[in-house]
């Protein structure tokens, strides 16, 4: 980028600092995922001193490197429901199935399943899923203008999603009670919103199309914002792991990294699926689950169209077309912290990758493991952790591209002491303290 179309902070800058000692206050966030890099961003473009700590060597080395890039907007719901406890135990016993539960010490394990369980119920689960529709539109607009403003080059195809099924009898549940705002395309009227869909070998019974969602590229999104957060003079140390909070008098002072300390005024948590083990070194327990799902990235073969914008909803396999990449990704292990990749799930996407998009069936495509942040219920875990001067910005399980920049644009308005747009009901870390 040469200086001339170096954004300033000012470009993205929704108000000035209203109040100078809010200029003079330094605050240390941790983690260069999706939720890190926008809560650092809002908070420099308020005038705040921002240094962003990420043990990697670069930002987005984790869960926001390559995901499935679907801004699910319209169609994203907490995961853990009647329908996912229904769908688990009828697969349970087949081999090649999406949820698996694989042996793992995972401190709080049984806790989170009580937990998940108890969300579940439909009551329950109705308050959840509008809790995390009204965070999904809440988040959209300001994706979109921190890629309009910063002019973020992230491939969004904003057309709507197609949420595909394979077997007639599947659509015709679908066509029973199709979701809100929603349209139900036979095969034919699907084929003519993708028509790359029609070289796929997959059996295609019809669609249900959201209009609300898109798809971008996550990690091009962070790359860049890091790169303009950067120009704008928010620090970033890199291969730096933050190892403890320091407090004084119960406020927040200090962090202390392999770096050495950072003294800081705020400390934003965004470690992503590392923030309960962070967090539980403080004496605060987070039920967040690390989940592994996979993703596969295949060159866009010249001459054979990708389809993109899709869900092969029996599947649960998301697809997105992302600057000369296909991308497919899904499936979901309990498997601790191990973030490897098992053959017979590598295997597994491969195949389905390849009924939608035959090219990826001879290529060899790259293959991606990492950890969602899970709570029990689906909304993150966001804002005051209960340690003055310590913020939480984690959780955020399979909608992170999706939430990021709402989530973070909530929780740096707390930082800066403001009341955020959305009620902040149902977020936070007091909603597992009753
Ligand atoms: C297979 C898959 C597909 C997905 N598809 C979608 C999708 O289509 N749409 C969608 O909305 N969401 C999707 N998601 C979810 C989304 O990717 C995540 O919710 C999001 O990336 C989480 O961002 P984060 O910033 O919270 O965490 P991360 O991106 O993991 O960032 C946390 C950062 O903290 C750093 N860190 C950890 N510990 C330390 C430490 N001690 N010190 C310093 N740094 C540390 C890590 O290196 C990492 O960079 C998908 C997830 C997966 C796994």
């Amino acid at each position: 980028m040469d200086s001339s179309q170096a954004p300033t902070i000012a470009a993205a800058r929704r108000v000035w600092p209203r109040d100078i000692s809010v200029a003079m206050k330094h605050v240390t966030v941790l983690g260069a995922g999706i939720a890190g890099l926008v809560t650092a961003w809002y908070l420099a473009a308020e005038g705040l001193e921002v240094t962003v700590i990420e043990r990697a060597p670069e930002a987005a080395a984790e869960t926001s490197h390559a995901n499935g890039g679907h801004l699910s907007t319209q169609s994203g719901v907490p995961w853990i429901g009647p329908q996912a406890i229904r769908e688990l135990l009828t697969t349970g016993l087949r081999r090649e199935r999406v949820v698996r539960v694989l042996h793992a010490p995972d401190p709080g394990r049984w806790h989170w399943f009580a937990a998940a369980l108890l969300a579940a119920r439909p009551a329950a689960y109705r308050l959840a899923a509008e809790r995390t529709s009204r965070l999904s539109h809440y988040s959209r607009p300001l994706t979109e203008a921190l890629m309009d403003t910063l002019a973020l080059n992230v491939g969004l195809e904003n057309q709507g999603v197609l949420a595909l099924y394979r077997s007639r009898s599947a659509f015709r549940r679908a066509c029973r009670k199709p979701p809100a705002a929603s349209l139900l395309l036979n095969r034919n009227e699907t084929l003519e919103r993708e028509p790359a869909l029609a070289a796929a070998t997959a059996p295609l019974a019809g669609a249900c199309f959201y209009p609300a969602d898109a798809t971008a590229d996550c990690h091009a999104f962070c790359e860049q914002l890091s790169q303009r957060a950067a120009a704008a003079g928010v620090r970033f140390l890199y291969d730096c792991e933050a190892q403890r909070v320091e407090l004084s008098a119960g406020r927040v002072v200090a962090v202390t990294t392999s770096r050495g300390r950072i003294a800081c005024a705020d400390c934003v948590v965004a470690l992503g699926a590392e923030a309960a083990p962070f967090l539980s070194r403080h004496a605060l327990h987070v039920p967040i689950l690390p989940l592994r799902g996979y993703s596969l990235s295949a060159p866009i073969v010249s001459g054979a169209p990708a389809p993109g914008r899709f869900v092969d909803i029996e599947r649960h396999v998301v697809f997105s077309r992302l600057a000369g990449v296909f991308r497919a990704a899904g499936m979901a292990d309990f498997a601790g912290h191990q973030r490897n990749l098992p053959p017979d799930r590598t295997r597994h996407l491969h195949a389905i990758a390849g009924e939608w998009y035959p090219p990826v069936k001879s290529g060899q495509p790259k293959f991606w493991a990492c950890l969602r942040a899970m709570t029990p219920d689906g909304p993150p875990v966001l804002g005051a952790s209960g340690i003055p001067g310590l913020w939480l910005n984690i959780g955020l399980g399979p909608l992170g591209w999706t939430q990021g920049a709402g989530s973070a644009r909530l929780v740096a308005d707390l930082v800066l002491g403001r009341k955020p747009d959305l009620d902040m009901q149902g977020y936070g870390i007091a909603r597992f303290r009753r």
